[in-house]
């Protein structure tokens, strides 16, 4: 049997070969807007291609037009995606916000119905929240926790149960890290739609990175990512991914081509070195994360943390984290024993954390979702989903977790 290279072998090399530029070990920032044809038929042949007009003949490439369309640093990078979550395809962007408007835009017209989970990022809550119903499209919510049972009673009663076209989730939830089983999602999914159209289903999975978590696995249609977090990693760049099925992107794409909210050819080429140490990186932070998480259980200064490794083994919860997750991740909340003054104490007195939003990156940061990333969230359901006064959530960097907990502890002292 052949040897399968994992990912993480495949990182440096996939999609690329040297001879294409001089020799070059790593594949250059191709930064070119358009691509020569070597005669007016192959012109003509990418274009029907990129177009639709045909479909592609067996083992014929899309080829090189212009960078709208395609470019080979995003090329390359979409392929080398693809192999962590076992995808078909993969579009990336220019931001998490486009990858994901443009698969809201692309699977749902006037009249259609939306479900989503809450919380969700703050800017897609925004979008579903203001745009959407200006163009006609129904939205309605569940949180985690809720039964499939009372979920569909929720779309039932928004009285366009017939028109339910796309299912957008995010598990784990941020900041709270409540899990949401995708099992569940599928089976509504599957209940709604039938042969000749399906419910679509879509899980935003910029918290467990591309290695802990595969949606597609179970039965998802869509992976979407913030590539800004993990795969990006450094806190130095804004991107987004959607990967999915080949026939699916199709339309993904078709609508990158038209709304021109690609990436551009420096990104593509930043984020191939990112995903170069996307598994050291990730598995640093969770490493580090583990013991944060238990440092900060230990302390009589806090009152709880949430994170995916603490969760009892017997509650439903852990049942659901042991049939998605792979790993813990690296985002920890906690809130401390007071209020708001409390946590900004805690937030003001950090020397080595930096205090700012936006996760996943090698360094710790530290942020106070309710007056920040959530400041948006109606003030009921806030405290329903429990981002109160003292939350306070963490994502843990490469840094040694020695002098992680040394900066946690000397900071709860101010409190
Ligand atoms: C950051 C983030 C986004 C938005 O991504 P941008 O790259 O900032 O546009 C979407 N979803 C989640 C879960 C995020 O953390």
């Amino acid at each position: 049997m052949a040897h399968q290279l994992k990912p993480e072998s495949l990182m440096m090399t996939y999609g690329y070969k040297p001879e294409w530029s001089e020799g070059a070990v790593k594949c250059p920032i191709f930064q070119t807007s358009t691509f020569v044809f070597k005669t007016a038929e192959e012109g003509k042949a990418f274009f029907e291609v990129a177009y639709g007009k045909r479909e592609r003949l067996p083992n014929e490439e899309l080829g090189l037009i212009y960078s709208r369309i395609n470019n080979p640093d995003l090329e390359i990078l979409e392929n080398r995606l693809c192999l962590w979550d076992g995808a078909e395809d993969c579009a990336v962007f220019e931001s998490g916000m486009s990858a994901i408007t443009t698969v809201l835009l692309e699977f749902l017209k006037p009249g259609d119905l939306l479900l989503y989970s809450n919380p969700l990022y703050g800017g897609t809550d925004h979008f579903i929240h203001h745009f959407l119903p200006r163009i006609g499209v129904h939205i309605v919510g569940f949180k985690p926790g809720m039964k499939q049972q009372e979920i569909m009673e929720k779309i039932e009663k928004t009285g366009h149960a017939d028109r339910l076209k796309l299912i957008f989730i995010e598990t784990p939830a941020n900041p709270t890290n409540d899990l949401i089983d995708m099992v569940m999602c599928k089976n509504i999914a599957d209940h709604y739609g039938n042969k000749d159209e399906k419910v679509l289903f879509a899980v935003d999975n910029t918290y467990m990175g591309p290695l802990w978590q595969h949606p597609l696995k179970h039965g998802t249609d869509f992976v979407v990512y913030s590539a800004t977090k993990y795969i990006g990693g450094h806190s130095d760049i804004i991107a987004g991914a959607v990967l999915g099925s080949r026939e699916l992107m199709v339309r993904i794409k078709t609508l990158r081509t038209f709304l021109g909210n690609m990436a551009g050819p420096w990104t593509g080429w930043l984020l191939m070195r990112s995903l170069e140490t996307l598994k050291v990186r990730m598995e640093q932070q969770q490493r580090n994360a583990v013991k944060v998480a238990d440092f900060l259980n230990d302390h009589p200064k806090v009152e709880s943390v949430n994170y995916l490794g603490l969760i009892p083994e017997r509650s439903p919860e852990y049942a659901i984290f042991k049939n998605q997750c792979s790993g813990t991740g690296a985002m920890v909340s906690f809130t401390v024993r007071g209020g708001e003054p409390e946590a900004f104490r805690f937030l003001n007195a950090l020397k080595l954390i930096k205090l700012a939003v936006s996760l996943g990156s090698t360094e710790s940061l530290a942020e106070h979702p309710k007056t920040m990333t959530h400041t948006d969230v109606d003030e009921v359901q806030m405290q329903e989903i429990g981002i109160t006064d003292s939350l306070i959530r963490l994502s843990i960097g490469v840094e040694n977790h020695k002098d992680i907990i040394w900066d946690i502890e000397q900071a709860l002292e101010a409190v």
